[in-house]
């Protein structure tokens, strides 16, 4: 076997089997957009399917479909426009821009420079005279830029309406809040999903498709009353975890392996939502084929959080022996739907009816007109509004002779027995509340890109060398070969009503009666069909075929009345090869 990567042999086998390809190559291709291919597409509509079957059917979450444009407000809103940056570092010389965080990752021990201030990037660059991966040159000294990873578009003629390609498709479901919240009928928790593309301008896309421009997010944000609503651990209390807590990262750092429950009760997992969402992904992923031998939690270090989130794990894989992020798991607070309600004109909350109505204590005003309107003129509104919010925020400073409120530059001194001032009772059913938003955050490229890397397997079979890919039945781009054993017309007529039966039963087949069987064995092996139907001359007799199993390559006799139940099952995981008679 060759000192390759399994990368990049991957990289190799993804292009010639059709996986996927970097686009545009007729035109000489651009870094970080990449094509799939029929087996790619197809692989990747099946983890969606899988995403949509436990994340928003499983979960009794909605889905929608967003644009992928959106205008500028919005992003004002969310934070991104003044925050969605990257470190960008220049090469005097050659003028290639780098990623000055992964530069220090790559050369340095330092694990997370992401997380790092500038200036302490621009000092570690200086430390370590480190080149560009380019052409060499230093890179001590030079200044390392914010780059925002936005891609900037026009909407219609002329350039007065600004839009950008979201960056995540989460905005399309927050900015939506307001409607959505009434398809929930008002009541919380409810949950959102959107599986959709997101655009990021990244500085050095790499890795084939595991750094892209244009990628697949598969997000659930889930909206809670922060006051009420837990999930239910029972569920998922036992499911093993394998995590890597911030206070283990380090020079020294272990893995802890735990459970769910045990992680909550130890409090290694603080939040017990995310502790909840680790354990569906965990199932969930192990249910797809990702190796959970190669397959981690790692918390986010306090620096890395984003300042409002409470905690934040991510999910990793490995890939020849570095872990990748593949999903974010963030209690987001009330952030997204705050911001939102401060710069959009609609309400971001839910009015959340109380058991019992509830007899409470306000403090209102009542100015007295007659003396505000000669005493402040033109500001007497803005008085009357400001003493209003003073009145709901700090009614104690009605305790005195007067009361001061500032309006525009000004302070305003008003004696507290002309401002109506009173403690009043008042009933009220409910409250308006801000929900608090949990979010799994999937990369629907990366779990691909990691389904097929932990699949890629060599062996030998009767002396000779194959490459297959060992992908769970379930989401196998294509499920079964069907082959005549020669060119004959009645077995080719008889593989042809065998392929039709089965792709009747929504599976997906591929017929192949080119090149001797063994060959076409191994072609199906190297794409990932688990399974291959022989129709030889006996099936003319007897009406059975030989079904050979891919890993094991392993083969059974079955009735040909009896395949597509059989295989139905296969898929859907109910039925294991073992467990046929055969
Ligand atoms: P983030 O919002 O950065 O936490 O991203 C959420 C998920 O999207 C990550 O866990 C990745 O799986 C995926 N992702 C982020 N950036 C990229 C990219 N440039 N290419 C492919 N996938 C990405």
């Amino acid at each position: 076997m060759s000192d390759e990567t399994t990368s990049e042999k991957l990289t190799e086998l993804a292009k010639r089997r059709g996986y996927f390809f970097q686009s545009s190559g007729a035109y000489g291709g651009v870094g970080g957009f990449y094509t799939f291919g029929p087996q790619g597409a197809a692989l990747k509509g099946n983890l969606e399917d899988a995403w949509r079957e436990r994340f928003a059917l499983g979960e009794g979450n909605m889905e929608i479909d967003a644009p992928t444009i959106m205008p500028e407000p919005v992003f004002e809103a969310s934070g991104h426009l003044a925050g969605f940056d990257d470190m960008l570092i220049e090469c005097p010389e050659c003028g290639t821009s780098t990623r000055a965080d992964h530069l220090v990752e790559d050369n340095t021990d330092y694990e997370d420079a992401e997380s790092l201030p500038i200036p302490e990037v621009e000092a570690v660059v200086a430390e370590y005279e480190l080149a560009c991966p380019e052409c060499g040159a230093g890179l001590a000294g030079v200044a390392i830029e914010e780059f925002n990873l936005m891609f900037a578009t026009s909407i219609g003629p002329g350039d007065s309406q600004p839009g950008y390609l979201r960056p995540e498709t989460a905005q399309g479901i927050f900015v939506e809040f307001p409607r959505l919240k009434e398809y929930a009928r008002n009541t919380l928790p409810f949950g959102v999903t959107q599986i959709g593309r997101a655009y990021r301008n990244e500085i050095s896309p790499r890795r084939s498709i595991i750094r892209t421009r244009e990628f697949t997010q598969a997000e659930l944000e889930l909206f809670v009353d922060p006051a009420d609503d837990d999930p239910d651990l029972s569920a998922v209390a036992d499911v093993p975890l394998t995590l890597y807590p911030a206070s283990e990262q380090g020079a020294d750092g272990s893995h802890l392996e735990t459970t769910v429950g045990e992680a909550v009760a130890d409090e290694v997992i603080t939040d017990p939502w995310i502790a909840y969402f680790l354990g569906v992904s965990r199932t969930w992923y192990e249910r797809v084929g990702v190796d959970m031998d190669r397959f981690r939690y790692r918390q986010h270090l306090a620096g890395e959080r984003a300042h409002y989130a409470a905690d934040c794990w991510d999910a990793e894989s490995e890939i020849d022996g570095n872990w990748i992020e593949i999903a974010g798991f963030a209690h987001r607070g009330d952030y997204d739907l705050s911001k939102h309600g401060e710069h959009a004109d609609e309400r971001f909350t839910v009015f959340q009816q109380y058991d019992e109505p509830r007899t409470v204590e306000r403090a209102v005003v009542d100015p007295e007109m007659s003396y505000l309107g000669p005493t402040f003129g033109g500001d007497a509104g803005a008085v009357v509004a400001a003493l209003e919010e003073l009145a709901e925020t700090d009614p104690e400073a009605f305790d005195a002779e007067t009361v001061t409120v500032a309006v525009g530059d000004d302070d305003h001194e008003i004696p507290v027995e002309q401002t109506g001032f009173a403690l009043e009772e008042q009933t009220e059913a409910g409250e308006h509340v801000t929900p608090h938003v949990v979010e799994p955050s999937f990369g629907v490229d990366r779990t691909l890109y990691t389904v097929l890397h932990h699949a890629y397997s060599e062996d030998e079979v009767d002396g000779e060398e194959r490459t297959y890919l060992a992908l769970e039945p379930t989401v196998a781009p294509t499920f079964v070969g069907v082959f005549p054993l020669q060119r004959d017309d009645d077995l080719e007529t008889e593989a042809n009503t065998i392929a039709a039966t089965l792709r009747e039963r929504g599976l997906s087949v591929t017929y192949d009666s080119a090149g001797n069987i063994g060959r076409r064995y191994r072609r199906q092996d190297e794409v990932g069909t688990p399974f291959c139907v022989t129709v030889d001359y006996e099936s003319l007799e007897d009406e059975a075929v030989t079904v050979r199993e891919r890993d094991s390559t392993a083969q059974k006799r079955l009735p040909i009345s009896d395949l597509a139940e059989t295989f139905t099952a296969l898929r859907s995981g109910s039925l294991s090869f073992d467990e046929l008679e055969g």
